[in-house]
């Protein structure tokens, strides 16, 4: 059997510049992010809705258009998380068709960082660091940390000062160095960008970002597999650095150039918290460039106020037709109980941005209610427990005697006992 690799490449996103491939994440030229591109014609025939049916319940299904070295053997059964039809939810918001990608249950650290990670640290190796780190609001911190203790690389790990507890204990379990640092996350990836030329280390988000972006691309062939090889209509999407939100497009791109899907013009929105938002500010103004904000929400995932991605996401999103919003912090704890309430699923404090951005599309008509669209949740809510502190009281406790409980009950919740009664009466007859 051939044992073609595929080919690819770093490119320049601005001006076209070849770099082969190394651990390198900005043009010299223009100072513009570098990107993977990939000799598509290289993977005709070995890209197929059959060729990946036959692969694994996971992202290595999809291998074949991931930049991964040679003799790579995936390990990890990274992804493949439900896409859950959101009917609750969508009566709630006048939505007909509305599903819920949800990477609050992705493997192995309960966020889509763990996509991301697998496909960098595949590239670390061949590189041939052995010490690996990155800059992190907090998921890329615990993913990072948990898949190299599994590889046996040695890891190192910046975050800013004030992450959440549950965040930094998701990190420390595993081994790694965590160092706190004093300033937000702009300041936490600026010092990284130094460290890792200073030590030769495998920085992730850093020097290794081009590869680790492609990994969420697969939340983009996953979708489209799991709606039956078709796209929808529109995709609601949380943004940070503005990276996953262009990769499920360029996922998209690829399935049509490649035939797995009818061609359709997908609209992207975007989604910020409001005390963090440079990138939906800059889609509001019509802008294709950036101003930088400090950032000041408790949506910490996502407050990053200078976002590497964040003028190509932005002309990415006006392209399509689509549009960003942004929540307050208030709002978007109303989010992630409205989530869990309508369809079980808790999520962080980003997808209470995007369950409220997603109300707000709907009920401002930018979305129209027979349309089909994904929302994506990014990241599992028992890490930003914080976030709801204060929201339920623990109550009195009850003596274990049933005229007891039936004295509590009658008085917090009459409710509940009205359903029991009916439901043994059926249970009887
Ligand atoms: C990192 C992160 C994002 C945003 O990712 P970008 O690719 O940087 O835009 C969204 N949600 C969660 C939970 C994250 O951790
Ligand atoms: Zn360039």
């Amino acid at each position: 059997m051939a044992s073609a690799c595929t080919k690819y490449e770093l490119r320049c996103n601005e001006c076209g510049k070849s770099y082969g491939n190394q651990p390198l994440s900005a043009c010299s030229e223009c100072l513009a992010p570098l990107e993977v591109q990939y000799d598509l014609e290289s993977v005709r025939g070995r890209f197929t809705r059959e060729t990946i049916a036959a692969g694994p319940a996971n992202i290595w299904r999809y291998k074949e258009l991931l930049p991964i070295p040679e003799g790579f053997l995936p390990d990890l059964p990274v992804g493949f998380t439900p896409l859950v039809r959101a009917k609750n939810l969508g009566k709630r918001i006048g939505a007909d068709h509305l599903y819920v990608k949800n990477d609050a249950v992705c493997f192995p650290t309960l966020s889509f960082k763990d996509r991301v990670v697998s496909v960098a640290l595949a590239n670390a190796q061949a590189f041939g660091f052995t010490t690996v780190g990155c800059s992190s609001t907090g998921n890329l911190a615990n993913s990072t940390a948990a898949q190299a203790a599994r590889l046996g690389l040695k890891a190192c790990i910046l975050v800013p000062a004030d992450l959440e507890y549950a965040k930094i204990l998701n990190t420390q379990v595993y081994g790694a160095r965590l160092v706190r640092i004093d300033g937000n996350y702009d300041h936490v990836n600026r010092l990284c960008t130094l460290i890792a030329d200073e030590y030769n280390w495998g920085f992730v988000n850093v020097n290794l970002r081009p590869y680790y972006a492609e990994g969420s691309k697969t939340v983009g062939y996953e979708i489209a597999e799991q709606l039956g090889w078709k796209l929808p209509d529109n995709v609601v999407c949380p943004m940070a650095g503005g990276s996953l939100i262009r990769k499920i497009r360029k996922a998209f791109k690829e399935l049509i150039a490649l035939g797995l899907v009818e061609p359709k013009d997908v609209k992207f929105f975007g989604a910020q918290a409001t005390g963090c938002s440079p990138i939906s500010h800059a889609v509001k103004q019509g802008w294709d460039y950036i101003e930088p904000q400090r950032p000041s929400t408790i949506a910490r995932s996502l407050a990053i106020g200078n976002p590497a991605d964040g003028p190509a996401a932005a002309k990415m999103i006006q392209e399509t037709g689509g549009w960003a919003e942004d929540v307050s912090d208030v709002e978007l704890v109303s989010g992630i109980q409205e989530l869990a309430e309508a369809e079980g699923i808790f999520t962080e404090t980003a997808g209470g941005v995007t369950t409220a951005v997603t109300a707000r599309l709907y009920a401002q008509g930018r979305i129209s209610r027979d349309e089909t669209t994904v929302v994506c949740i990014t990241g599992n809510g028992l890490k930003t427990t914080d976030a709801l502190e204060g929201r339920f009281t623990a109550e009195a406790s009850v003596k274990p005697k049933l005229a007891a409980f039936d004295e509590y009950i009658r008085a917090v919740d009459g409710d509940l006992i009205g359903t029991g009664e009916l439901q043994l009466a059926g249970g009887v007859r």
